[in-house]
Parts: structure tokens; C-alpha cells; sequence
């Protein structure tokens, strides 16, 4: 009999205590009462999914709590939802276990306390390193908090750390990126996501930009920023393994990859996504209604979408693809015939934007740079 695929687990937490000006995610301003409602919630749909997932045997690999803010929940909550989990899931005994924090919501006795509960992985959106930079993006907290929060998390005992920041803030320059990828280095951390700022609509920094209180980003200035972040963790020993991830060796980050590698994974909460047997489905992405779903017995799926196996390999094409060692590259040809791309594709290794060592294909070090709209030449 073959062994079933593990799977991944995400769980939203929806809270966040203000929204940053750039940020376009789906989240509700933290409330106590709110939040308690929700865990009540959160607990129902992780009992009615789990009962589906054992009976199918599907160990889990790696829980990943991400938001919004999810240390805005107490360690106490968190734990008691993890708790949860191990009561409905199988985990895989190395099983990843990842906290999201905002290094200004958490403690010392909780970070303790989640240690001891079982997370074996702590990321801190530290998002820079420069204080004027983050009142710039209107990030609460302070570069002091991100450090305070390392070295609390190492007392604690986590050795798994990342850091999240971002290149391309209004008023940041080259030399202060640089000095963020420094103060970064110092601390340490097995794993670092590098991602550009973008400009999404309807957020408070699109507005800004519009009535040009706040600068757009440069996108030569990002790029030089990428090359500049590549170098100077390349030269720390980091591996780039995708687009914006860099590890220590052997830090990869288990539930990431699954995205990137047609993975399957269950998203719980309101407006988490998930990818099971060539179904995607997402949850609703509002909490009254997720919990009104949930007290009605109904899971609180809103959409769902059965792909094709063409479907299935196009993303496997096009989410592969952001990963360094690249996909087979007979998976590549395979997607060009099937979506008449074959032109654009010959057209993209001309450009050398997409580089090929014989088995694997991947983009090149000027392709990652377009990286999203190749992905839509390919789509
Ligand atoms: S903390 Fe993260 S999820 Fe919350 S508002 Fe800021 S960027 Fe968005």
C-alpha cells in the first residue's frame, strides 16, 4: 500500500492590534472578546477536519500559525490550539512546528511556554532594522523589540529563528538596506525571507503615495538592493533556496516548500487556503460568517476549484519555479505544449531569463528579478 503524501497545516490567526500602511491582508483589529470567540471557533474546525484527515491516515509534517499577528493570541491560547491539533491530527514526530510573531507581542514566559508546548520554530517580522524605516511603512514597535525578542526566544530555547524584513521601504537607501542586513546577520537567525515592498491598492501607503506623501518604490533601487542581500548572506553561509528565502543549511523552511512543490495543505481559519488532492479551497474570509458557519456544524469553505492535470502541472511549472535548483525540465516542456507556450518559452531561455542544465530548468539570476511576470507569460 502506498504511504499517503504528509501534509502541511496552516492556521490564520486574523488579529492584528493596528494594520501597518502597506499591508492588504484580510485581518481584524485584535479585541479580547474577539479573539476568544474566534479560538472557539478555530477549535470546532480543527476537530471536524481532523476527523477526515486520520481516517485518511495523512501524517502532518509541519503547523505553521500565521496571520495577521498570532502572538497577539496568549502562549496559553496558542497552546491550547496546538494541544487541539494533537488531539485531531496525526503529527510526523520531526513534525515543523512555526509560530509567526510580531517581536512586540511577546514575553519571555511565553515564548517559554511555547517551547515547552512543542514549536520548534519561532519568525519575527522584524521587516527592517532601522526605527525610522518602520515609522515610515507605519509598523508599530521598535528595532530594540526584534532583538529583545531573539535573544529571548534563544533563552527560551528555540535554535530555529527567521526573520521577515523588506527592501524597497519610502525613504530607505541602499546603505541603510545593508545596515539592516548587517544588524540581521548579528543576530543570527538559521533563516531569512527578503521580500520587496509592493504597493498594494486600497492600503494606506497606496494613499500616501497617490497624494505623494510617501515615496513609491524604486524598482532599479530594489534591484540593486536583492543583488546586495544576495552577497552579503551568500558570504554568511545563507543558501538561497527560493526567491525571497535564505537558510543556513538544513533551515529550510518544511511548510514553505510545500507551496512551492504542488505540496498539499490544509489552511484552517477565516481566508486560509488549501490544496488537497487537486482540489484548491479557501475559507471564507470573514469571522462573522466563519463562526456562523461553524456553530451551523458546516465547515466554513467558501470556494473551491478542481484542477485539470494540465491545471496541476501549470502550477507546479509556476510555483517551481521560484525555487533555486529550479524543476524538471521536462515539466516545463510539457506545460509550453499543453498551453501553446512553446514560443514564449523558446523565447524566455533566448532572453536567458530562464536557464537550463540539461534535467532541471530554472529562472536565471536576471529571471528572478521578473520573476512575476514570467510567471504570468507562463500562466
Ligand atoms: S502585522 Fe502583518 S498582518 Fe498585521 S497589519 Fe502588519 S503586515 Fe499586516
Amino acid at each position: 500500500m502506498m504511504t499517503p503524501p504528509p501534509l502541511g497545516l496552516y492556521i490564520h490567526i486574523p488579529f492584528c492590534r493596528q494594520r501597518c500602511d502597506f499591508c492588504a491582508f484580510y485581518l481584524e483589529i485584535y479585541r479580547e472578546s474577539r479573539a476568544e470567540a474566534f479560538v472557539r471557533s478555530l477549535m470546532q474546525e480543527i476537530e471536524r477536519s481532523g476527523q477526515r484527515h486520520v481516517a485518511a491516515n495523512r501524517p502532518v509534517q509541519s503547523v505553521y500559525f500565521g496571520g495577521g499577528t498570532p502572538t497577539v493570541l496568549t502562549a496559553t491560547q496558542l497552546t491550547a490550539i496546538l494541544s487541539e491539533v494533537h488531539k485531531h491530527f496525526t503529527l510526523a514526530s520531526d513534525c515543523e512546528i512555526t509560530v509567526e510573531a510580531h517581536p512586540s507581542t511577546i514575553s519571555e514566559q511565553g515564548l517559554g511556554q511555547l517551547y515547552r508546548a512543542g514549536v520548534t520554530r519561532m519568525s519575527f517580522g522584524a521587516e527592517s532594522m532601522e526605527d525610522g524605516d518602520l515609522a515610515r511603512i507605519g509598523r508599530p514597535g521598535a528595532v530594540s523589540e526584534t532583538v529583545t525578542a531573539v535573544t529571548q526566544a534563544r533563552a527560551a530555547g528555540f535554535t530555529n529563528i527567521n526573520l521577515d524584513v523588506m527592501y524597497g521601504l519610502p525613504g530607505q537607501s541602499l546603505e541603510s538596506w545593508q545596515r539592516t542586513m548587517a544588524r540581521c546577520l548579528a543576530l543570527a537567525p538559521t533563516h531569512l525571507s527578503c521580500y520587496a515592498l509592493t504597493v498594494e491598492a486600497n492600503t494606506k501607503l497606496a494613499d500616501n503615495i497617490h497624494r505623494q506623501r510617501s515615496q513609491a518604490p524604486d524598482e532599479g533601487l530594489q534591484i540593486e538592493m536583492d543583488e546586495a542581500a544576495q552577497r552579503m548572506l551568500g558570504n554568511a553561509g545563507y543558501e538561497r533556496y527560493e526567491i525571497s528565502n535564505y537558510a543556513q543549511p538544513g533551515y529550510a523552511c518544511r511548510h514553505n516548500l510545500l507551496y512551492w512543490t504542488s505540496g498539499e495543505y490544509l489552511g484552517l481559519g477565516p481566508s486560509a487556503q488549501s490544496y488537497l488532492d487537486g482540489t484548491r479551497f479557501g475559507n471564507i474570509a470573514d469571522l462573522t460568517a466563519y463562526k456562523i458557519s461553524l456553530a451551523a456544524n458546516r465547515l466554513p469553505i467558501e470556494d473551491r476549484a478542481r484542477l485539470s492535470e494540465k491545471e496541476q502541472l501549470r502550477d507546479a511549472v509556476i510555483f517551481g519555479l521560484r525555487l533555486i535548483r529550479g524543476i524538471p525540465s521536462h515539466s516545463l516542456h510539457q506545460h509550453a505544449a499543453n498551453y501553446g507556450h512553446a514560443a514564449i518559452t523558446a523565447q524566455l531561455f533566448a532572453q536567458q531569463l530562464i536557464e537550463e542544465d540539461g534535467a532541471h530548468s530554472r529562472l536565471s539570476e536576471r529571471g528572478r528579478l521578473q520573476a512575476d511576470t514570467i510567471a504570468g507569460q507562463l500562466y
